[in-house]
């Protein structure tokens, strides 16, 4: 099978994209580089460098590769850069995501597996999210991604589109033989900055906020390896096809760790310590966000393999050998 990777050469699409290769099915990948390295992407697997909204480019990868299904992870990412400047993101994770849309039904391609996120469900009082929940994003990133689910609901309906929504938690962790990894530019995720602190002196992770709600004042989340998403992914891809359905899912671990359990982690797994202060809030951060991924579990049949220790030694050796 041949399966179009949208966005193959950043954080989450080069680890699926490896995996996919593992298993022997055949990866495409269409990046724009503008945060992807093309590094990350194996030699071999068809490279294409353009925009997801160009039609001709996305028609012709169609025809030559023999495309059968679509994973689409190209967007943006960044929390506070989309509260700053929405229309970058609109315009990219929405408008891009409607047009890419567009060329493969145009071109009778029916399997879209969607990267969303966590950060569509917004605030609740629970502290596991289920799928039953409601969805109201509270920044602009979140948005962009219900958006495209609406889409993806509104075209299965109209057009025959099957498609999977999973909503992913913290992704976190690297390739198990530190081939490729996390290398956002700038990085603003807690596990590689709190990583980079410990070989970096100049580096100091801030702690934002110790007043919250949790246990320990810091905040708790639920951190999913790559390779557990890049898993969930195929099960998906493979549930939609056998039954020509569509459904959406949570990728989480359940299992939530606080901003100073992770620093705990990092310095057990490293033997050295984190450099880090304890500083205020940042905007938008919500206490807890955990997930409950029992309809995964039921469904799909999937199950998280890397535990919170596993995640981070692939992080760490990442961190320590990276190339780019
Ligand atoms: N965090 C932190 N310092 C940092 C980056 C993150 O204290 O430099 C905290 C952040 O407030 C959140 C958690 O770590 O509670 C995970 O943040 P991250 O940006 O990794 O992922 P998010 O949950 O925002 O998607």
């Amino acid at each position: 099978m041949n399966i179009l990777v949208t966005g193959g050469a950043g954080y989450i699409g080069s680890h699926i994209t490896r995996y996919i290769l593992r298993r022997d099915l055949r990866p495409v990948v269409l990046d724009n580089l503008v945060y992807g390295h093309r590094e990350s992407v194996p030699r071999g697997v068809p490279f294409y460098h353009g925009q997801i909204a160009d039609s001709k480019l996305v028609a012709k990868i169609i025809r030559q590769e023999k495309i059968n299904a679509v994973m689409h992870f190209s967007a943006y990412a960044y929390v506070g850069e989309s509260v700053e400047n929405p229309q970058k993101y609109y315009e990219n994770n929405f408008c891009q995501t409607q047009k890419l849309l567009e060329t493969l039904l145009a071109h009778d391609i029916k399997y879209f597996i969607f990267s969303s996120t966590c950060a569509t469900y917004g605030i609740h009082a629970t502290t596991k999210l289920s799928e039953t929940l409601p969805q109201n994003p509270i920044n602009p990133y979140g948005f962009t991604k219900l958006a495209v689910e609406r889409m993806l609901s509104d075209y299965s309906q109209a057009y025959g589109l099957h498609y999977a929504a999973l909503r992913y938690f913290n992704a976190a962790g690297a390739d198990d033989d530190g081939a490729i990894g996390e290398a956002h530019d700038p990085e603003t995720h807690l596990i590689p900055l709190a990583l980079q602190s410990i070989l970096n002196p100049e580096k100091q992770l801030k702690i934002f906020g110790t007043d919250y709600p949790t246990p320990d004042g810091t905040c708790v989340r639920d951190y999913i390896h790559v390779y557990d998403l890049a898993a969930a992914h195929l099960q998906a891809l493979d549930y939609i096809m056998r039954k020509k359905t569509s459904d959406c899912f949570n990728l989480g671990s359940e299992n939530g760790y606080s901003v100073k359990a992770i620093i705990q982690t990092c310095e057990k797994i490293s033997g050295l310590k984190v450099n880090y202060q304890e500083t205020v809030r940042r905007a938008g951060d919500p206490a807890y966000l955990v997930a409950d991924s029992s309809k995964a579990h039921k469904i799909l049949g999937w199950q998280a393999r890397y535990d919170l220790e596993k995640i981070i030694a692939t992080a760490w050796q990442w961190e320590k050998y990276r190339r780019y």
